[in-house]
C-alpha cells in the first residue's frame, strides 16, 4: 500500500511540474526538474540516545544525483531553489517520499522501526499556506501514523510571519504532528519562540556541540538549552557530534539524544536496514 502511494508521488509532483512549466511556457528548471527526472534522493542520519545508543529517529536529508555533477548536497541547490520559488515543491516532494519511505519500512520490521522520521519543513513553505491540509493529505495517502513524523522547523523563523505559521502548526499539533525546533542557538528571538509554538524537542546547532570542548561559552549554550529543555519537557538533541570527547561531555550534561558523524553519517535508507533488522545496536 506504501509502495502504491510511492507510486503516486511520482504522478502528482509530475503533475505539479508539468503546469508550471505550461504556465511559464517553459521547460521545468533546477529542482522542478530534478523532481520530474527523478534525481532527489533522501538520505537518512540515525538520532541516538546518549543512554543507550538506540536509535530513536531518522532524519531525512535530501540530496540531488545530478547527471553530470554527481551527488549534491542540499547547500549546493537549496539557495537557488528557494530564488526560484521551488522550496514548496522540493518539501513536498521530501514530505512525501520520507513518509512512504516510514510506512513501507514500519511493514517491513515492525517494532525494530525508530519512533519517529524526522523532515525539514523550510520557512517559506510554512509561511506559503496549507501546509497542514498538505501534511495530513500525505499522512492518508501513505497511512503513516502521524505520530511517527516529525516535522522540524529551522528555529530562525521570523517573529513577524509568527501567526499564520503557528496556527499552521496548532492545526498540525492537534492531529498529532509533532515538531522540533532545528539549529536551535543559531538564530534570534527563539525563547519566545519556545513559549508559542508547540513544539515537542530542541536541537542544539552543531556550532556549539564544535566549539563546546574549547570555548566555555559554548558549553554554558549547550548546558542552559538542556536544562531549560528538560524543564520545558522538549528534550535537547545534539547536532554534529563528532568525536568520543564530545559525546562524554554531552553525556555529562545530560542531553538526551545526539546526531552525527560518529554515530552515523546520512545514507541511503537501504544501509540504515541491516542494523535496523539485527534489533537495538549498542554500540558504545
Ligand atoms: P540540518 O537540518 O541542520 O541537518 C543537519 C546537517 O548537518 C546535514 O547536512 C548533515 O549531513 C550534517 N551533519 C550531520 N552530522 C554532522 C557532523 O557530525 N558534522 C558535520 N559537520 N555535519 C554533520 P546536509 O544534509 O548537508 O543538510 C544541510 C541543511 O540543509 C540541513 O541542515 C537543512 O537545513 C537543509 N536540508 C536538508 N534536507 C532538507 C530537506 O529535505 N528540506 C529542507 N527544507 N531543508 C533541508
Ligand atoms: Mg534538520
Ligand atoms: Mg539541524
Ligand atoms: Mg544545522
Amino acid at each position: 500500500q506504501a509502495k502504491k502511494a510511492g507510486g503516486d508521488t511520482v504522478r502528482v509532483v509530475t503533475d505539479v511540474g508539468a503546469q508550471l512549466g505550461a504556465v511559464r511556457g517553459t521547460t521545468a528548471t533546477g529542482v522542478v526538474s530534478a523532481i520530474r527526472s527523478g534525481e532527489l534522493r533522501l538520505h537518512y542520519q540515525p538520532i541516538r540516545s546518549t543512554v543507550d545508543n538506540r536509535i530513536v529517529s531518522i532524519e531525512a536529508l535530501v540530496r540531488w544525483q545530478h547527471p553530470v555533477k554527481g551527488l549534491l548536497a542540499p547547500d549546493r541547490f537549496l539557495p537557488e531553489a528557494e530564488r526560484a520559488g521551488q522550496l514548496r515543491d522540493l518539501d513536498d516532494w521530501v514530505l512525501r517520499r520520507a513518509c512512504s519511505d516510514m510506512a513501507e519500512l514500519i511493514a517491513r520490521l515492525a517494532d525494530r522501526v525508530p519512533e519517529h522520521v524526522n523532515v525539514n519543513v523550510s520557512v517559506g513553505t510554512l509561511r506559503s499556506g496549507n501546509v497542514a491540509a498538505q501534511v495530513l493529505a500525505v499522512l492518508g495517502d501513505t497511512g503513516l501514523a502521524a505520530g511517527r513524523l516529525r516535522i522540524e522547523v529551522p528555529e530562525t523563523v521570523d517573529l513577524t510571519l509568527l501567526t499564520a505559521v503557528v496556527a499552521e502548526l496548532q492545526v498540525l499539533h492537534r492531529h498529532g504532528v509533532a515538531f522540533t525546533f532545528d539549529d536551535m542557538g543559531a538564530g534570534s528571538s527563539t525563547l519566545r519562540h519556545l513559549s508559542v509554538m508547540p513544539v515537542a524537542g530542541i536541537k542544539i546547532d552543531r556550532a556549539f556541540v564544535h566549539g563546546m570542548l574549547s570555548h566555555p561559552g559554548d558549553h554554558a549554550v549547550v548546558r542552559l538549552l538542556t536544562e531549560l529543555g528538560r524543564d520545558l519537557d522538549l528534550p535537547t538533541t545534539a547536532e554534529g557530534v563528532e568525536t568520543p570527547e564530545q559525546l562524554a561531555v554531552l553525556r555529562q550534561l545530560r542531553v538526551p539524544y545526539a546526531q552525527g558523524y560518529l554515530l552515523g553519517r546520512p545514507l541511503p535508507l537501504e544501509h540504515l536496514v541491516s542494523e535496523l533488522e539485527s534489533g537495538v545496536v549498542s554500540r558504545s
